[in-house]
Order: structure tokens, then sequence, then C-alpha cells
């Protein structure tokens, strides 16, 4: 089967790999779209260099969608027959340490251990950038028959958003900010207004600003003025309730604690790649809770509907299509934000 292959940090090509089979609680996919994920970027750079991947030749791709071609004795148990059309996510956890038990497999003390039935895929695991994927069943969900293979494939990116803004809670009314302005930032807010918030602001920059602009989004633009300062001017100089930063730069980790009201809640969804610092006096003093979010859990199935239903307009996200041949352009598209490229979707 045709594959994304790297060889190496920023080597790649489309190559022709086998094609893997399914275990007995596996299936196998035909993947029909991938969405390009800022860290599929980062790992095609060599970022996380041993970690995503260990090994080269890899595969990456993780928010994708398709259809069930087999599956495994276990699995065709479970109702996964041929022709079921399904979303991905990256993580499956090993079932049995006590953060999967509890429900936090995200968090699994067995994370990489696949000889434990641990998988991450498209970072440690095989990914989807290609005709066929495996995954174990922990990890596909059935989609609605009237959504889009394009829209299905932002399954997982909003299922973190939702993750991200279920974590520090939203309240009836809350004013949320958005740190960030890319398709995780945008997704956020409209994970947090779904769930109540009665004012969402977003703080980024450039094309995609506009973007939450036209989706009803209050905006600021932190090239042209201090985010902090113009949050609390937009907040009757109290600061916002909740804040979700999905930027993971040295600023905003900071600037999203000083963004919010006393008693307020910072959740942090982008990885920092650099030390930052923070006026813990501030979360001391005024008792803010801080919340990381390591991608997702148990929030596939909690937003497939609000997508479905337009609640979380996912689909207003997607820019680009590109055919899996020419991911070379697609990834340069997504890098350089060509065209207000925002979700690029590629499809195999
Ligand atoms: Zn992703
Ligand atoms: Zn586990």
């Amino acid at each position: 089967m045709q594959a994304l292959v790297l060889t190496a940090p920023h080597a790649f090509e489309i190559g022709d790999i086998p094609k893997p089979a399914p275990a007995e609680n596996e299936v196998l996919c035909r993947v029909r779209a991938i969405a390009i994920c800022g860290t599929d970027a980062e790992i095609v750079e060599g970022s996380f260099k041993g970690r995503w991947p260990r090994a080269y030749p890899f595969t990456p791709g993780h928010e994708w969608s398709g259809e069930v071609v087999s599956a495994g004795k276990v699995a065709l148990e479970y109702g996964f027959v041929p022709g079921t059309r399904v979303a991905g996510t990256s993580h499956s956890g090993c079932g049995y340490c006590r953060m999967c038990r509890t429900g936090r497999y995200n968090l699994c003390f067995n994370y990489g251990r696949e000889d434990l039935g641990h998988r991450q895929y498209g970072h440690y695991t095989q990914g989807a950038y290609a005709d066929y994927v495996v995954h174990t069943i922990k990890s596909v969900f059935p989609i609605p028959d009237d959504m889009p293979f394009d829209v299905a494939a932002l399954c997982d990116t909003a299922s973190i958003a939702l993750h991200s803004v279920k974590r520090p809670g939203i309240e009836p009314g809350d004013v949320f900010v958005a740190v960030g302005s890319g398709g995780m930032g945008l997704l956020t807010a409209m994970c947090a207004r779904a769930l109540g918030a009665a004012r969402t602001i977003v703080v980024g920059g450039g094309q995609r600003l506009g973007r939450a602009k036209k989706l009803g989004f209050a905006t600021v633009d932190y090239h042209g003025a201090d985010p902090v300062a113009a949050v609390r001017e937009l907040t009757g100089g109290r600061g916002a309730d909740v804040a979700v930063d999905s930027a993971g730069t040295k600023d905003s980790v900071s600037q999203s604690i000083l963004m919010v009201r006393k008693g307020g809640r910072v959740a942090f969804t982008g990885i920092p790649k650099e030390a930052t610092s923070v006026d813990f006096q501030k979360v001391v003093l005024e008792e803010i809770d801080l919340y990381g979010v390591r991608a997702n859990r148990n929030t596939m199935e909690e937003v497939m509907p609000l997508i479905a239903d337009g609640r979380v307009p996912a689909a207003k996200l997607i820019t680009h299509h590109f055919p899996l041949a020419k991911f070379r352009d697609a990834l340069r598209v997504f890098n350089e934000r060509a065209d207000g490229a925002l979700k690029v979707i590629v499809e195999p």
C-alpha cells in the first residue's frame, strides 16, 4: 500500500509498505481523510526525536477517518463490520493500569509498552498517512452516516478541544478566552460556547483572527496590543473566568494566567518547548486553578453529536484538500499558512 514514510528528520517520501493485518481486537481501515496536525509537522521535523517517532522508517498521522475493511474476531463481535464508517484517535491505553481503569487512559502508566497493549497511533505506533491503517477498537468510533470523511477527520482535534474546556470546566455565562487562533484555539472557543460560555474571546493573529471574527468570537490581536490588557479591558478590568492556551509559547503560557480573574481557571493544551515564568504569587493569592491537558480521553463520542448538529462547526476550519501523493505540498501550505490555511486534509 502507499504510505507516507519518514526516513529521518525532514526526510520523507510516499512509498510502498506492507498492508498491516488486524489482531483479534483490531480493525483494518481504508483511510479516507487525514487532517494535518501541528504535531505531525513537528514529528516530520524531528522535534520529538527518540520519542515520536522512536525509530525510522515511520508513518505518522492520527486525525483520520475511513471505513472498516476487515476486523478481528473480537472487533467483529463488537459490531465493527466491514463498511462501518469510523473516525480514529491516537491514544489507546493498556486498559488494566489504575489510570486506564479510572478513565484516564491518556495517562496510562504503561505508556509506550506495546507488549502490554498500549498504543499511540501516529506518534510512536504506525499512523494513518497511508491507504490503510490498523487500530484497536478502543481508538475508532463510528460516525454518523451523513458526516463527510473530511469533517470526521477533525473529530480527534475537536475531542481534544472538548477535553481542554472540560478540564477547567465551563459554567453557564462564563467569559472564556482561547489563547491561540489555530485550529485548536478556534475549536476550544467553539466547545466553550457549546458548553455555555456567554462570551468567547480569541487571542491570536493574522488571517486566522479574521476567521475567528467571522465565527462570531471577540478577537484580540497580540501583535498590536498587550493581550492581557486587552482581555482585561474587554472584561471590565476583571479578567476572564476561564482561559485555555493552545499556543504553548513562553509568552502565551504566562499571559493565559494573567488574563483570568480571581479564582479563575486556566488549562494548557499546547506543549511548551521552552521554559516560561509563571506569576505564582497570583496563582496562590488569587486561587487560580491550573490544568494540564494531554490529548483527549473519552470525548470522541461526546464531541461527534456537537459537530453533527452544528454547535461545534468544525467543517468551517477546513481550508484545503490534497491527495496523499501531494503530501509535500500539503505540509508546505499548512506550515506556511498559505492562502489562510488552517485545517489541511490529505486524502489517500
Ligand atoms: Zn493532532
Ligand atoms: Zn494503562
